[in-house]
């Protein structure tokens, strides 16, 4: 038996206990007569000690060398309250060095002094540290009580394909050349959709899986190449049943992982959220909602205004003492390429009712009054403007009240405020194929009312179609999918498919829309998202073992790589034909 405990469990009660313990050497402290070592494994630190008998031995080890010691359990003198183990100690009688460690490239410490690459590098030891070993334990934990709730509403779990054929989810596929079909080719799931579907068509009623899915997509900040989803579908269910079910879910979570109630599980429209946040996904743990002061603020002789589609006005709640400095400072923040306002206009409310603000030269105080209550701002409040087109507007401004939000620390990292935002649109019009795409997937059901609207105002029709958000973190999305192969049919003319393409790309799901398929709509979330969050942070590479770097590469075992001339020749790819092609 390699060993009898843990060094996470010895405690005072253990006092006089013969152990056997394993683990790594987290550092050694040589105190001359005696060693002090902290040996640590996943479940914590255990402290030991070497007399002088043992002590050429205990000098020799270095930092991550995994030894075993048998002891004997005693209570220290100087106790340590900060870990669990912190009243005992080993005073060890067998040292058996099990296996010697190189000097580690980084130390393996809460705090590291690895960068990024390095540590990706050697992903394994990055793994050994406590905060990676935490965030991969509440993972764990996540997947077992979403299976838990899951279960005990009667969803199966069910496994679908790795290798089939595209799915048009907005994304490019990543393609798996097939050896024994000679040109043709796999593709790895943007998504299980279709599968999903045709579980509802076969009669399982309510389905999930944590799955993986792959998305050839160009890698921005904190996106993978493959990622996690929880993936579920349900029959005979509408749009209300599927918010029920996962809020549900997330209100199961937040209780069982964190100990924290969800009171409220709010809604709200696209339009709505757009139109008063400028996002799809409202971080709504803040006010500073938008309000249009286009009939207070136009022909007045300020032409920036005058010439704007919209002129919107947010309110930071006491921030009237803004210096000069703080204001220039958010004017250039606002101006960013990035975010690309022209300009920014201020209006302080100050404390003995008086206005300031840059556009004096045009509005008088009474005029600024009036601005001051269509936004409700009070003496001692802050209020601020952009304008110009409709949309940009509304986007620049989500930009700068999200940026205030933090600044002023309305984000607090430890209040969860979940939402469901709907009614998205169906269709986006695409700039560059000059063509409507689907928002969601072509598989999401318009609203019925808006179906009359498909042939004359196709980018107005609403689907029957929804995200979960999250603290301004859209977390899932779904739909109330089509189940009527006419339907289904009408949505690839509108996107643009010929019949032949349609039928050669989704025959296999109109036909079965054929065989009697129930109504039906699910969602999937994001797992490793959901992860960071639960974890109160904002990345999620450092939630996933072993994940790729912002290039889309592994490198620690180095991959993509070349393959060689006898792999092509199998699979029949010929890359000197394609290069003089
Ligand atoms: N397949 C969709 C996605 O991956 C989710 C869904 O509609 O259920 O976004």
């Amino acid at each position: 038996m390699y060993r009898t405990h843990t060094n996470g469990e010895l405690r005072i009660e253990n006092v006089n206990n013969e152990v056997t313990l394993c683990g790594w050497v987290q550092k050694s402290r040589d105190l001359g007569a005696m060693t002090f070592v902290d040996l640590r494994d996943r479940y914590g630190i255990t402290q030991l000690v070497f007399g002088e008998d043992q002590s050429e031995l205990a000098k020799s080890l270095g930092r991550e060398d995994v030894i075993q010691v048998s002891g004997n359990v005693i209570e220290r003198e100087s106790k340590n309250t900060t870990i669990p183990t912190g009243e005992i100690e080993i005073t060890v009688n067998k040292l058996t060095i099990l296996n010697k460690s190189k000097v580690p490239p980084f130390t393996i410490e809460d705090e590291t002094d690895g960068g990024e690459e390095l540590r990706m590098q050697y992903r394994y030891l990055d793994l050994r540290r406590n905060p990676l070993q935490n965030n991969l334990k509440l993972r764990h934990q996540l997947s077992i009580e979403i299976r838990k709730y899951l279960d005990s509403i009667n969803f199966f779990e069910i496994e679908t394909p790795y290798l089939i054929k595209s799915t048009p989810e907005g994304a490019r596929d990543f393609v798996v050349p097939s050896r024994m079909n000679p040109n043709q080719f796999y593709a790895l799931p943007q998504s299980p959709q279709t599968f999903k579907q045709l579980l509802m068509v076969s009669g399982f009623d309510r389905y999930y899986q944590i799955v993986r899915c792959f998305r050839d997509e160009d890698l921005r900040a904190d996106r993978q190449p493959e990622f996690t989803q929880i993936d579920c579908e349900m029959a005979f269910v509408e749009q209300e049943d599927v918010f029920n079910t996962f809020e549900g879910m997330m209100t199961y979570l937040f209780k069982k992982v964190k100990g924290i109630d969800l009171t409220e599980f709010p809604r709200m429209d696209y339009a709505t959220a757009i139109e008063k946040y400028g996002s799809d996904k409202p971080d709504i743990r803040f006010g500073m909602t938008f309000n249009y002061i286009n009939e207070e603020t136009q022909n007045k002789g300020f032409n920036v205004f005058d010439q704007s589609e919209v002129v919107i006005a947010i309110v930071a709640k006491d921030c009237s003492t803004y210096t000069r400095k703080e204001l220039d400072k958010l004017t250039d923040f606002v101006r960013r390429p990035q975010v690309g306002a022209k300009g920014m206009v201020y209006v302080k409310c100050n404390e003995d009712g008086t206005f300031k603000s840059s556009v004096d030269k045009f509005y008088s105080q009474e005029d600024l009054k009036i601005w001051a209550n269509k936004c409700g701002a009070e003496a001692g409040d802050l209020i601020l403007v952009l304008s110009g087109d409709k949309a940009a507007t509304q986007n620049q401004m989500n930009v700068l009240r999200l940026h205030l939000g933090d600044e002023l620390g309305l984000r607090n990292p430890n209040e969860y405020a979940p939402l469901w935002v709907y009614d998205f649109p169906l269709l986006e019009w695409d700039e560059e194929t000059k063509r409507y795409h689907a928002m969601h997937h072509p598989f999401t059901s318009p609203k019925p009312e808006d179906m009359k609207l498909l042939d004359t105002d196709p980018g107005n029709v609403r689907a029957n179609a929804y995200d979960m958000v999250l603290n301004g973190v859209e977390i899932g999305g779904g739909s109330i999918r089509i189940h009527d192969r006419e339907v289904q049919s009408t949505m690839f003319d509108h996107l643009g498919f010929t019949k032949e393409e349609a039928q050669a790309q989704f025959g296999f799901l109109m036909n079965a829309f054929e065989y009697g398929a129930p109504p039906h709509g699910g969602i999937a979330l994001g797992f490793d998202r959901l992860c960071a969050l639960f974890g109160g942070q904002e990345t999620i590479r450092d939630f996933i073992a072993f994940p790729k770097n912002n290039g889309g590469r592994d490198v620690m075992i180095d991959s993509p790589s070349p393959i060689s001339s006898e792999q092509l020749d199998e699979l029949n790819i010929d890359l000197k034909v394609k290069e003089e092609l």
